[in-house]
């Protein structure tokens, strides 16, 4: 089923493009495939098929995948981070979807300073300021930002944000757009900005709308593997 989901999200993805409203100048995009909680023979599948990035929401579960893994793939952290686990996710991770506070955001040019490495991150924004999610409310967004550009060790790439789940997902169209705003504006701030390239929004239950409203990057999990066992 793998290979046929995947088909037909990507056509999905193509149809979303051609139909967006906002236009991203950007014209790159991201699929990124979530395989939180499926085993390596399902991302092998996937890989196989195409998939060049994963998502994975706990550190410590992406690790045990890669190493047996035995594919190249990038890996992407789109779960929350919790400061103990920072050293292991910078030695993993080619992009941190989840930074949200200046304490983190430090701790991980800290971490990636020690290893020689630049750290690509996302700052993930709480649009809609769910009290269950995490993510910096757009207030903040700006004292955050003028953290991070001064951390030599991370590279600020774009924004993440998870919409709330909603029956008809048209009902998120104006987070979707607010996000848009913001990362328009990020961009529009840093000129020379080259690596503000991603805005990372849509989910199996949503991304269309998203892409509708300027999102690069979809984490798509239940659409290509089913879902998920606990
Ligand atoms: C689990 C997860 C996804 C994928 O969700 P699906 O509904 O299975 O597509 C995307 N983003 C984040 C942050 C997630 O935790």
């Amino acid at each position: 089923m793998i290979i046929e989901n995947l088909s037909q999200v990507r056509e999905t993805i193509q149809d979303a493009r051609l139909k967006k409203a906002a236009i991203n100048p950007i014209e790159a995009f991201q699929l990124i495939a979530v395989t939180k909680n499926h085993d390596v023979a399902a991302m092998r599948e996937a890989i196989d098929a195409g998939v060049t990035a994963v998502g994975e929401n706990r550190v410590q579960e992406a690790r045990q995948k890669a190493a047996v893994l035995e594919r190249t793939v990038k890996w992407h952290l789109i779960g929350h981070l919790q400061t103990n686990k920072v050293k292991q996710a910078v030695e993993l991770f080619d992009l941190i979807h989840s930074v949200d506070s200046a304490k983190l955001a430090a701790q991980i040019d800290h971490a990636a300073a020690a290893m020689g490495k630049i750290q690509d991150i996302l700052l993930q924004v709480n649009v809609a300021k769910e009290e269950s999610k995490f993510g910096i409310y757009r207030e903040d967004l700006d004292a955050l930002l003028q953290v991070v550009n001064k951390l030599d060790n991370v590279r600020l790439c774009g924004l993440m944000s998870i919409a709330p789940h909603y029956e008809n997902p048209e009902t998120a169209r104006p987070i979707f757009r607010e996000m848009f705003m913001l990362f328009h504006a990020l961009q529009a701030a840093n000129p020379d900005g080259a690596a503000i390239r991603w805005l990372s929004m849509g989910m199996s239950n949503d991304y269309e709308i998203a892409i509708e409203e300027g999102s690069n990057m979809v984490r798509i999990g239940t659409g290509i593997f089913g879902h998920r066992q606990y």
